[in-house]
């Protein structure tokens, strides 16, 4: 027992992104009535030593009994027809059922006709087991994870320069470098707990450099020194002239290069021409913007790179890796202090999968499925003759082959790729296509259930146990604070029960073990297999992270400490110790705008929110910074179109369009358009990855998610129906369920919750057709409303309908219908802004009547922590002139919690308007 925690605490990890933050859990009540009470942050936990950002803060939130149960799968369901209701089933014939219909369809087609796509969010130990049943058990390389849409170009960067997939730096060189280097990545709003890191080492060393490079003017361009707004897809242009600029001025390491690298001749060469003023015109930035970078690259050092999906989510992800590797090799940033390239996992656990070698191109500790030698060892440790050698589907190969035939049996786990993998239409049609589709999932609803015919309940945090890695290649615990609610089980031990069920089917296979009694055997199993490897865990067991805490590998047999920081005595994995430059010329998006589809369209994280929302989702406070989907232009381009800020557009690609309001950007250039990953069909109909691109990268095989060519119009669709009210929060999970039904064939639809204490539902649908009678019924049913009861203005002539509820003083409910278009959008506006808001009523009757009323803008929540609105940061500058952060902070407690919403605290105190009090 933990002296420094009571007996209702344990310490574990935050489950979202990488940066991989402790976090300690308390809990209240007993066995199925246990709850978690509250989440802070671990102060001892070297990642985040106390802080958590905003989703780690309202964990809590997501664990509230009332919201959680309804929205969970509790039990195995099995459909035995396409179109037939699920029925429930006990685990055993569930997972007999399953081995059988694996097993039947590897004997008919062999072994490539199954595949597993896991996510990285799976713990260390199930993706181990998922991988050792996928190669040693089914007998196929057809295992992947959704870590594939974010970090294998990272994973092919390092192996091509560096030798082995280990990010070399750590969090600490943050506060030793003289230049931060960003690169496609917005780290104040995906990586916040390291952004107020950053923050820190700016206070303490303010002659820091911080570089960015980004097309939008993000939150982490906003604190930058030098902003490289470059056009997409550019970077290794601009990587490359900063080389080329460096190589001229003497600015790169040459003893350095010559004692411990390869193939610069090649790259110097492959570079000559790639002058500044090259660079400058391809990447739109200016030339003096770009000598600076590389100056303070080269010479403000030691340089530490920070970089993310906007180098890897790109048909050209490994040569963006590996350029930039290239310019901390040639400069000999690198395996010191301050220095070296880190990519930060956008997952909590991308890195144990990629440890653990669960994706198709890889095998366990860094190995390689293509290598005879390698198969052999993960065999002989499996205690198998051998291991398949045909190269494995990585994600979107996979799902193309399940659309194709050539996958029948897909088995899906901790991951929702109708909503997350680009070009989503085709995903589901693959699926529709399939012969068998497992979900092992925890959440009801994601876009994925409909297409599974075998639904398994899995637990999830905090009710689980294991191990995860962040991008510091630190080894956290995550230790289970709650009792899975209903059958839910823990991941590792559904695949092993599965392996053990195949085995019984396949005698062939049955010489690997799955009989662990609990994870940390299967760990204790995992670290064995990399004894000897560059990622050595071998000495780390479960009673030394008990013990020690959180630990980086390596960490070999005998050490006391794993090492913060690689190649320090200048020596590689490679065969001869040197790291390799590669020589990769620069390549134009896969997809490039054109006259028909003029838009670049980009995608990224917001703020507040996680992936698909199936945990995020639950907390309405979350949607508040960002409330609503929409495709931000910049505001020139609204003005060019002739849009006004809110009104609906199609949006289309090649692959599919949907419908979205249209906001202005002053985050993006004219000819760009931005557009939310996290909204999927479980939110917005149709989903936002209809639009994407699968455009592979060659080497790594990840999609081009953050880049596709689009048009954009004004979406013909003049009747409206917005409905918006609070619902109880047992009546949560239903109210949406029931809203999303009322989607149907809209042209545009949209739920979205809102609240902090109380939740609600925000259910906006437009149509080139009127409503009829039906489905406002049907949508004030969906919130608990009897239509009888409500007050009601009706122009039945028109369709316009005004129905209201009010309660305790202040309007509940609100329902507007009509064919107005953006008049009715207006008046539903403004009855959603005072629903929302909570604002006191004096008269519910004078909310009624036509539509055409003044549109009053709904306030923004910008700090999630406290609840303060952009427009009470206003309107506090505009009444008392002052413009001092820490004054207005005092004054309104905004930006004093987590501090995710800092810059844009102080953003907003810069720009506000000032009252002239002279003329007062
Ligand atoms: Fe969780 Fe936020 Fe920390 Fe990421 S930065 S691990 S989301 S608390």
């Amino acid at each position: 027992m933990d002296a420094t925690l009571s007996d209702d605490e344990v310490r574990s990890t935050c489950p979202y992104c990488g940066v991989g933050c402790g976090t300690i859990v308390r809990t209240q009540g007993e066995g199925e009535a246990r709850r978690v009470v509250e989440v802070r942050g671990d102060p001892q936990h070297p990642a985040n030593f106390g802080r958590l950002c905003t989703k780690g803060a309202t964990l809590a939130k997501t664990q509230r009994v009332e919201l959680v149960r309804p929205g969970r799968l509790l039990s195995p369901m099995l459909r035995t027809a396409r179109d037939a209701p699920r029925g429930r089933l006990a685990w055993d014939d569930a997972l007999d059922h399953a081995a059988t219909r694996f097993a039947d369809c590897i004997a008919a087609h062999g072994p490539d006709s199954v595949a597993f796509y896991v996510s990285g969010q799976l713990l260390t130990e199930d993706y181990y087991v998922f991988n050792k049943l996928a190669r040693a058990v089914a007998g196929t390389n057809n295992v992947d994870s959704n870590s594939r849409l974010c970090m294998s170009s990272a994973v092919a960067g390092y192996r091509r320069t560096l030798g082995a997939d280990a990010p070399p730096a750590c969090y600490e060189d943050i506060d030793l470098a003289g230049c931060l280097f960003f690169a496609g990545s917005n780290a104040a709003w995906a990586h916040p707990v390291l952004m107020r890191r950053v923050e820190d080492a700016r206070r303490a060393r303010p002659d820091l450099k911080l570089v960015v490079v980004d097309p939008r003017r993000t939150d982490t361009a906003e604190l930058a020194d030098l902003h490289l707004a470059i056009l997409p897809g550019t970077d290794v242009a601009l990587f490359h002239a900063m080389l080329h600029a460096m190589l001229w001025e003497g600015w790169v390491d040459r003893a350095y290069i010559d004692a411990h690298t390869e193939g610069f001749e090649a790259l110097r060469a492959a570079v000559r021409d790639c002058t500044p003023a090259w660079a400058a015109e391809v990447c739109g930035v200016p030339v003096e913007s770009i000598l600076t970078a590389a100056r303070w690259f080269a010479t403000a050092g030691p340089t530490l790179s920070l970089y993310c999906q906007g180098l890897n989510q790109s048909s050209s992800g490994t040569a963006k890796n590996a350029a930039l590797i290239g310019l901390h090799l040639a400069t000999g940033q690198i395996g010191r202090p301050g220095a070296g390239p880190l990519s930060l996992t956008g997952q909590p656990n991308a890195m144990g999968g990629r440890e653990t070698g669960t994706m198709a191109n890889l095998l366990p500790g860094h190995r390689d499925p293509s290598n005879a030698a390698d198969r052999d060892a993960v065999a002989r440790h499996w205690g198998v003759d051998s291991l398949p050698a045909a190269p494995g589907l990585t994600a979107v190969e996979l799902f193309e082959a399940v659309g194709a035939g050539r996958v029948r049996c897909v088995w899906i786990a901790c991951t929702n790729p109708v909503q997350s993998l680009p070009d989503t239409e085709a995903v589901a049609a693959a699926l529709a296509r399939a012969e068998f589709v497992v979900l092992q999932e925890a959440y009801a609803g994601t876009a994925t259930e409909p297409f599974a015919d075998l639904l398994l309940p899995a637990s999830t945090w905090p009710e689980k146990s294991g191990t995860v890695t962040n991008s510091e290649r630190r080894v956290s615990r995550v230790r289970a604070a709650l009792p899975a609610p209903g059958e839910a089980r823990a991941d590792w031990a559904i695949a092993a029960d599965f392996a053990l069920r195949l085995q019984v089917r396949r005698p062939a296979a049955r010489g690997a073990r799955f009989d662990w009694d609990g994870p940390g055997a299967v760990w204790d199993e995992w670290r064995g297999l990399t004894a000897g490897r560059d990622l050595d865990l071998s000495g780390l067991s479960w009673d030394v992270l008990e013990r020690d805490g959180p630990q980086q590998w390596p960490y070999p047999a005998g050490a006391s400490a794993g090492r913060a920081r690689l190649y320090e005595d200048g020596r590689f994995p490679t065969a001869d110790g040197r790291a390799r430059f590669a020589a990769e010329p620069w390549r134009a998006v896969a997809e490039a705008p054109d006259a028909r589809r003029p838009l670049r369209l980009l995608t990224g994280r917001t703020r507040d929110a996680w992936h698909g929302g199936s945990r995020t989702g639950l907390v309405p406070q979350l949607f508040a910074h960002d409330p609503e989907p929409s495709l931000q232009l910049a505001p020139a381009e609204l003005e060019r179109r002739g849009f006004v800020d809110g009104e609906l557009v199609e949006v289309a690609s090649r692959r599919g369009a949907l419908t979205l309001p249209v906001r202005g950007s002053g985050t993006l250039r004219a000819g760009q358009a931005f557009v939310s990953m996290h909204w999927g069909p479980e939110w917005v109909s149709g989903g936002v990855n209809r639009l994407t691109l699968g455009a592979l990268d060659p080497v790594s095989k990840q999609p081009e998610l953050k880049h596709a060519a689009i048009s954009v119009r004004r979406a013909a669709l003049p009747y409206r129906l917005t409905a918006v009210g609070r619902v109880a929060p047992q009546h949560h999970a239903a109210a949406r369920e029931a809203l999303r039904a009322c989607f149907g064939a809209a042209g545009h639809a949209s739920c979205l919750p809102f609240g902090r204490e109380e939740s609600g539902w925000t259910l906006r649908l437009a149509s080139d057709e009127p409503f009829g009678e039906a489905l406002p019924q049907a949508v004030a049913a969906a919130f608990g409303r009897d239509p009888g009861t409500l007050l009601r203005y009706e122009d039945r002539r028109r369709g316009r309908l005004r129905w209201l509820a009010a309660e305790g003083g202040r309007l509940d409910f609100a329902l507007v219908a009509g064919d107005g278009g953006e008049a009715d959008e207006a008046e539903a506006r403004r009855l959603q802004a005072t629903v929302v808001e909570a604002t006191p009523l004096r008269s519910l009757a004078a909310l009624l009547g036509p539509a055409g009323a003044a549109d009053t803008p709904r306030a923004r929540t910008v700090c999630s922590c406290v609840g303060v609105t952009d427009r009470q940061i206003l309107g506090f500058v505009a009444r008392t002139g002052e413009r001092r952060l820490d004054a207005v902070q005092a004054a309104l407690s905004c930006g004093t919690g987590c501090g995710s919403c800092r810059i844009e605290v102080a953003r907003l105190v810069a720009e506000a308007p000032v009252a002239d009090t002279r003329t007062a």
